[in-house]
């Protein structure tokens, strides 16, 4: 957190008034970069490696989608208000901190009530006494024109997804399963916003929707070449390594659509960099799916705050489609070979700000003195970081001459000041992968010194190659 701070990774909104409300945070130039290359590495992993369709949704949606989708109804939380100070507190939360046992998602209030009474908890803030639970609901409420229309920021970005769903499909011209993808920003009005980027109000999301056929879901040619991939699976609390085929057989998974959207998950963050030990798929109670899943697992990733949940992985059924075509009265089932069908959906939600947080705590480490964020080279804010070793205006020069070629077509740092040892470190500790020096040798013979950032070694490079060797190294 402090070096997210310190070098303007991430830091709090409004923070000059003491005013302003937790859970919303600001991405500085390096998240920014970060959360780019984050970004590229999604489009080709999800979007081009399987010829996902791209939408780009409206954050502000009429009340009727939130009435059709159930999220007027069921997104909400079991609050009290405390008699004395007058906060408001999340009591399931409250309850798991004080009992030290999970409370389910959809625990009746008049339960989590009881518990409150017979177990004395008291509010965290003052100690007062807390008054009677409800549910909160969890969206922010907008009003549109001079009308104020009642409207909604979406709690989640797939909502655009399912209502435009009949001209998607009709654009594309193909037939199911067919993929769509959507990165935006989604809006929770959180109770306990917490742990800087884990739980925010305001985030951003990256989430697949694939509309399949159920009855063809084993149908599943792209499947064939994930047949023995290995998936690390979490279920009733052991967690062990299944090929696909396996999961799918016994019946774990439930059909080879499902299996290969998870093993493309899994894959995505082996391929960033999270050592495999690191991460598990694991499947959630009935009590803890949201209320739309009907199977639902959590890729999660170990960090050093516990197991932290990136990509919400729900068979949604056809719990949406549904639900929008009664509400809105427009048809949305699709014709297939010999029958209309309704299609079923299968999601991954992936948390973009939570997913640059684990990488980061994955990534950083002390060495000693050395402060070292080991980030996959395709990941780090810049690539490279180009220095004159010594301020001597023929070196300068150079140096200078090396940046221009290269700041165009990557993210390249310059930097003069200070000595050379302490460049490195202050690189080290950005993620910069690689450093390349101009010495006295490269104004003989028109090399430079390349120092990698996880080795520490130096090899000698052409500067005309630079560009080339750069490219490469920089490879998913
Ligand atoms: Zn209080």
């Amino acid at each position: 957190m402090r070096l997210a701070l310190e070098r303007g990774f991430f830091f709090p909104s409004a923070e000059i008034y003491p005013s302003a409300p937790g859970g919303f945070w600001e991405y500085g130039h390096l998240g920014v970069l970060l959360k780019n290359k984050y970004i590229q590495a999604w489009l080709r992993e999800f979007v081009r490696r399987d010829e996902m369709v791209l939408i780009d949704g409206s954050q502000i949606l009429p009340k009727d989608v939130f009435v059709a989708s159930g999220h007027l109804e069921s997104f909400a939380d079991p609050v009290a208000v405390c008699q004395k100070c007058g906060s408001m507190v999340r009591v399931d939360r409250l309850l798991e901190e004080v009992t030290g046992q999970r409370v389910p998602e959809r625990t009746p209030v008049q339960e989590i009530e009881g518990m409150i009474r017979s177990l004395e908890v008291k509010c965290p803030v003052c100690g007062g006494h807390l008054g009677g639970v409800s549910l909160f609901n969890m969206m922010f409420k907008v009003h549109i024109g001079g009308a104020g229309e009642e409207a909604y920021l979406r709690p989640e970005t797939c909502q655009s997804i399912f209502i435009d769903f009949p001209r998607l499909h009709k654009i594309s011209r193909r037939k199911l399963p067919l993929a769509f993808a959507q990165l935006g920003k989604s809006f929770r009005n959180e109770i306990a916003p917490r742990q800087s980027l884990v739980r925010l109000r305001e985030f951003y999301q990256a989430e697949v929707e694939v509309f399949f056929n159920p009855a063809t879901a084993n149908q599943f040619e792209k499947a064939f070449e994930i047949r023995d991939y290995p998936l690390r699976i979490s279920d009733e609390g052991s967690l062990r390594t299944l090929r696909c085929e396996e999961a799918v057989s016994q019946g774990i998974l439930s059909s080879w659509l499902v299996a290969y959207y998870l093993s493309l998950a899994q894959r995505f963050y082996l391929s960033l960099g999270v050592p495999s030990e690191k991460l598990r798929l694991r499947r959630l109670e009935d009590d803890e799916k949201a209320f739309y899943a009907i199977e639902a697992w959590d890729l999660e990733v170990d960090t050093s705050i516990g197991w932290m949940e990136l990509v919400a992985c729900n068979n949604r059924g056809s719990y949406d489609l549904s639900g929008h075509a009664k509400v809105s009265g427009t048809d949305l089932d699709v014709r297939e070979n010999d029958g209309r069908i309704t299609p079923h959906v299968f999601e991954l939600s992936m948390g973009v700000d939570r997913s640059l947080l684990a990488l980061m705590d994955l990534s950083f480490g002390m060495e000693g003195e050395r402060a070292v964020l080991r980030l996959h080279p395709a990941l780090a804010p810049y690539s490279l970081a180009v220095f004159p070793l010594v301020d001597r205006p023929d070196l300068v020069a150079k140096a200078r001459d090396v940046f221009e070629r290269l700041r165009l077509d990557f993210d390249v740092f310059y930097d003069e000041s200070g000595s050379i040892g302490r460049r490195y470190r202050r690189q080290d500790e950005i993620g910069t992968p690689f450093c390349a020096t101009i010495d006295y040798q490269t104004l003989k013979d028109d090399t430079l010194t390349l120092r990698e950032r996880d080795t520490m070694k130096q090899t000698r490079v052409a500067v005309d190659s630079l560009k080339n060797v750069l490219s490469e190294k920089l490879l998913l």
